[in-house]
């Protein structure tokens, strides 16, 4: 059992964690940049260690000196969070060199799904569905025109190591090839340093549909439903439900049985999320983030579980505290992700907080690292909160939700507590009638300018 665990991480993330450990009688160790010596994981950890000045590639992304920090403080385990080192094989591997132990999956899961053909091509054989598209990579134009033909326009050509949103181009016929496919070459060498890509059919309007999984490392794995994060601007996330208000009680039992087999036979540790795209009742992979997502609390919310709980649990060896059959969903969750930027353009805005208050009561949980008078530093993400809620069913979380934004304060900076106000207006949000592009257009036709 673990006495000590260090969270290499900052923001909400890193309370979250903390959170967790000290439920159960874990001590914990914060790292932090110069910039972040007033934030709150620091104040709220029993133990801080400064790993270096503001900018992440000298502290959050700085393997030496997280494992220093570890030293020093004596701290047994790891928790990544998401985002800086979560999904990084070469850190795990070094994290296990110095006997360690990294709360998450092994560095060769980690591999294998960070890149995206090998995921594909790994989920495929497990009889995950997939996307259509090339076999592995396509090293030329000559190719990737070829496979345009094979598969149909329009196409997306993506960075096998892409993230973020990053890396991905989309060619609507043959003429539009040549310049999407250098684009996205360009950006995944820039981005990630790999010039690698692949091509996949485009699909026109799906939802995006992801399934929690977890394994015990042993064998044994579970699925834990599916949350809808079709709201998204530039391929990033912004609101997220769970269960998805498209899919059936029949559909999840399939996904999720397809899903948690396919980690059990490669003996997934810990928290993992296999991401689809989803149109005309048919599931298409797209990738697995091998880390806990962002958006973890709606799962948590309808399943009653604490999924930080069981990632340091499995960590430690032991069994998961849930079955399959334990699982059941009640009620319906929806978060949005807050961020300090400015509508309509979401341009980010440090600076100082005059005045934060959380919403409260039935079926409401704030996850931020905010208070009264604190300085968001310009160097990181603009996440600055989420907002999650839960109720009976969609239309009582709904109305939950627009409850609790109202009894929400942030001052001192802009934030984007507005566009969730004005999505509750939507008919077709108050339905759950949208697609990945239903946001975009949204955003074109009621933010402009
Ligand atoms: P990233 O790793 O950058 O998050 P993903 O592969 O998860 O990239 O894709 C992110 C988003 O891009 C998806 O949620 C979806 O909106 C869009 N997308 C990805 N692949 C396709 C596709 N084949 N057809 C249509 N949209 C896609």
């Amino acid at each position: 059992m673990f006495d000590k665990i260090l969270v290499a991480n900052r923001g909400e993330i890193a309370l979250r964690v903390i959170r967790a450990a000290r439920e159960m009688g874990i001590q914990t160790v914060a790292v932090h940049s110069t910039a972040d010596a007033d934030s709150m994981h620091v104040r709220m950890a029993d133990e801080s260690v400064c790993i270096g000045p503001p900018p992440s590639t000298d502290s959050y992304l700085s393997i030496p000196s997280i494992i220093a920090a570890c030293e020093i403080s004596g701290a047994q385990a790891i928790h990544p969070g998401y985002g800086f080192l979560s999904e990084n094989a070469n850190f795990v591997q070094i994290v296990e060199d110095h006997g360690l132990t990294f709360i998450g999956p092994t560095a060769e899961h980690i591999r294998v799904m960070g890149d995206k053909i090998s995921a594909k091509d790994t989920m495929k054989k497990l009889g995950v569905p997939c996307v259509p598209g090339s076999e592995g990579g396509v090293h030329n134009l000559d190719e990737a025109k070829r496979i345009g033909e094979e598969i149909g326009y329009p196409v997306i050509i993506k960075a096998t190591a892409g993230g973020g949103g990053k890396g991905m181009k989309v060619a609507n016929s043959a003429a539009e090839m040549e310049r999407a496919f250098q684009t996205a070459r360009a950006e995944g060498k820039v981005n990630f340093g790999n010039d690698e890509v692949y091509i996949e059919k485009y699909l026109g309007t799906p939802r995006h549909i992801e399934i929690q999984v977890f394994g015990d490392g042993k064998g044994r794995a579970v699925h834990l439903g599916e949350r809808d994060c079709s709201l998204q601007r530039r391929h990033q996330k912004v609101f997220e439900e769970a269960p998805g208000p498209t899919i059936t009680e029949e559909a999840r039992a399939k996904i999720g049985k397809t899903c948690a087999d396919a980690i059990a036979a490669i003996n997934y540790i810990g928290a993992g999320t296999i991401e689809f795209l989803y149109e005309n009742d048919e599931f298409y992979f797209i990738e697995m983030n091998t880390r806990l997502q962002v958006e973890h609390p709606v799962t948590e919310a309808i399943f009653g579980v604490d999924l930080v709980r069981e990632q340091i649990r499995v960590a430690e060896g032991l069994p998961m505290s849930f079955t399959q059959d334990d699982l059941k969903i009640n009620g319906h969750a929806i978060e949005v992700r807050i961020t300090a930027e400015k509508l309509p353009e979401f341009s980010p805005r440090p600076g100082k907080i005059t005045q934060f208050h959380a919403p409260g009561g039935l079926g409401v949980r704030m996850d931020s690292a905010l208070y009264d008078g604190y300085s968001i530093p310009p160097y990181y993400d603009s996440l600055i909160g989420k907002l999650i809620v839960h109720g009976p069913d969609r239309p009582a979380a709904l109305a939950r939700l627009g409850r609790a934004l109202g009894e929400l304060i942030i001052d001192g900076v802009d934030t984007t507590v507005p566009l969730f106000h004005a999505l509750l207006q939507e008919p077709d949000i108050q339905s759950g009638d949208y697609n990945i592009h239903w946001l975009e257009k949204w955003l074109e036709t009621n933010l402009r300018g």
